[in-house]
């Protein structure tokens, strides 16, 4: 069964496989090779892809997107405040996790986000197994590189729920870099800095690339910094523009705001290749329509100053790195943000512009390395992918949290994963019993400026004076980038430890298997509705084409207005039912009826 390698991505998303010595990015079963992360609900059924953006502008409230820029975050996270303001869908507050109510019939009407990435990465799955013609469970999903714990287990939370096994995570640019790397061929050492700007994340990697094995040197970026964001920020400028133009202020219409965000992505891509775009909106509110126009220069003047944020990103990365930019022998762009040509004229001048490199494909290259890399994992006697070796860092330092506030850094960001290590702590008053660590992530010196991930606490010291308890804290960090915590007491041997995000607002194993029977339950409906569909599809060319042959048949007449009649009220009777295909009995009986009419 071959493993998968899926780029679950905020705006698109896209699947590959590596057989036959090489990757092959799958199609979907509109025949293309990304496919939007989107999942609409209409009536009784539910969209995932092409067809659910479609419906986004008509649907807005049961239209779900960008739902990477919720996953692993929690309702009062700054930035999902932010988002929020600009979605067409509600997002409500759960005990400080976000979740999304829609309007649906098949139950489940209030999602959290790793249920809805489980609809896209499934999605996904199922264009995988179309497409190999056997089932797939095995399988690679990328993150972002500066995805914190939360957002890495949730990832894989919702890979779970999808019915997948994930047998590994990899860093979106370092697939990119194996991407590059194998496309190449490189023999000799080179020096790659990766540039990922995709539409919701940024992340810039630098890879020691020597023939099949990847080297990540250091790692950064910014979780909430992309396409969207420039987007958003034509949005406001038109919203602007509408105002001055009618006197009327769109902010609370979330249609024509959903509207006017398709038009403002459009715009933006068309300026990437022209010097001016049209937005133009028929009645967007009050009967008003809008009309009007962006030049190339007023686009980058707007956005100068999130510009700016990704060439200080990649030379904070470069400055990690230990690296000088003349040490970099290429510059991989990766991610459609990437086409912008403001982004390439700034790499290429603070770089070197021979050095920008485009020979891969922007979307799909995170997903041909994720392929290569299942492949790698799947298979111990590969000839293929002979000699494959990956070794990856971690975006921020891990700490614990110490008394006074501070924290101590137990694992500096940009080290090698899979990691472990041991710290020794002491008790602190006289017969302690217990003690609680605080886990944090993040670079500042005073823990509470930090990310919290959990704590957990060990019981059951022996009773000593101060300093003389022996505790040794534990933390791991696996290949998927997720953390384990674990304290025991040497004389006693009590032990006590935290998968991170299982406690601190990721998804218990209960929630887990509760959502994986919900998905199942709408896989089957799903299922249920493709068939009586292909079965209303099927009667309805029955009855066009008994028609059609009754005038070349030599019948009596009263047996043609006997078909005739049938035809007919076939016809009505599907018309009527056309929002929701009739069930497959009743289906079946009428062509039966039908079938025997015509005998
Ligand atoms: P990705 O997440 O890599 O699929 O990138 C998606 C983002 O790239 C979206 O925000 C798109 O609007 C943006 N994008 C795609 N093509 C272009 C283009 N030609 N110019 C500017 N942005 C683009």
């Amino acid at each position: 069964m071959p493993a998968i390698g899926i780029d679950l991505g905020t705006t698109n998303s896209c699947v590959a496989v590596f057989r036959n010595g090489r990757v092959e990015i799958i199609a979907n079963d509109r025949g293309h090779r990304i496919t939007p992360s989107f999942v609409s609900f209409v009536d009784n059924e539910r969209l995932v892809g092409e067809a659910a953006k479609l419906d986004a502008t008509e649907n807005h409230e049961n239209t779900l997107y960008q739902i990477k820029r919720l996953i692993g975050r929690t309702y009062d996270d700054p930035t999902v405040q932010a988002d929020m303001k600009l979605w067409g869908f509600t997002v409500i507050n759960d005990d400080n996790k976000p979740k999304i109510p829609v309007v649906h019939s098949c139950g489940g009407n209030i999602f959290c986000p790793e249920q809805i990435s489980a609809m896209v990465l499934e999605e996904m799955k199922n264009a995988a197994e179309a497409f190999l013609g056997e089932t797939v469970t095995d399988a690679v999903i990328t993150v972002p590189a500066y995805f914190n714990d939360s957002q890495r287990r949730a990832t894989h939370d919702a890979g779970e729920i999808a019915g997948l096994n994930v047998i590994g995570m990899i860093n979106e640019p370092t697939a990119a870099a194996v991407a590059y790397g194998l496309d190449r061929e490189i023999k000799n050492q080179r020096d790659v800095l990766i540039v990922d700007l995709g539409g919701g994340t940024f992340d810039v990697t630098i890879v020691k690339i020597e023939g099949r094995k990847f080297y990540v040197r250091a790692t950064g970026g910014d979780t909430h910094l992309g396409g969207e964001d420039f987007d958003n920020i034509l949005v406001e400028y038109f919203v602007s523009e509408f105002k001055q133009q009618h006197g009327e202020d769109i902010s609370d219409n979330k249609r024509a705001l959903n509207r006017l965000r398709v038009a403002c992505e459009a715009a933006k891509t068309n300026l990437s290749s022209s010097t001016q775009a049209k937005v133009r909106l028929e009645a967007l509110q009050g009967g008003h329509d809008f009309c009007s126009s962006i030049s190339r220069s007023k686009f980058e003047n707007l956005n100068h100053n999130v510009f700016e944020r990704v060439l200080d990103t990649v030379k904070n990365t470069l400055s990690d790195s230990g690296l000088k930019k003349e040490n970099i022998d290429d510059v991989v762009l990766v991610g459609g943000s990437t086409r912008i040509p403001k982004i390439r004229e700034m790499l290429g001048k603070y770089f070197d512009s021979i050095k920008i490199k485009r020979t891969i494909n922007p979307d799909e290259a995170v997903a041909y390395g994720a392929a290569a890399y299942a492949f790698a994992l799947g298979s111990d006697e590969d000839s293929a992918l002979k000699e494959f070796a990956l070794e990856d860092v971690i975006p921020l330092s891990i700490g614990i949290g110490r008394r006074g506030g501070t924290m101590s850094f137990a694992i500096p960001r940009n080290t090698k994963i899979p990691t472990k290590v041991c710290e020794n702590r002491l008790t602190v008053v006289d017969n302690q019993k217990r003690v609680t660590f605080k886990i944090y992530e993040g670079e500042r010196t005073l823990a509470r400026d930090n990310h919290f991930l959990g704590k957990f606490t060990l019981s059951g010291i022996p009773p000593a004076p101060r300093r003389k308890g022996k505790i040794k804290v534990h933390l791991e960090i696996n290949a998927c980038g997720i953390l384990h915590a674990s304290a025991f007491e040497e004389i006693t041997g009590n032990s006590s430890g935290i998968t991170i995000a299982r406690d601190k607002g990721g998804l218990s194993e209960s929630e887990i298997k509760r959502m994986v029977q919900e998905a199942e339950k709408f896989r089957k409906k799903d299922q249920e509705l493709k068939r009586r569909s292909t079965a209303r599809n099927a009667l309805e060319d029955y009855a066009y084409s008994v028609k059609k042959e009754v005038d070349h048949k030599n019948l009596t007449t009263p047996k043609r207005i006997c078909i005739m009649s049938s035809v007919t009220e076939i016809l009505e009777w599907l018309d009527i039912n056309k929002k929701e295909p009739p069930e497959m009995a009743e289906l079946e009986a009428r062509k039966i009826e039908l079938e025997q009419l015509v005998e």
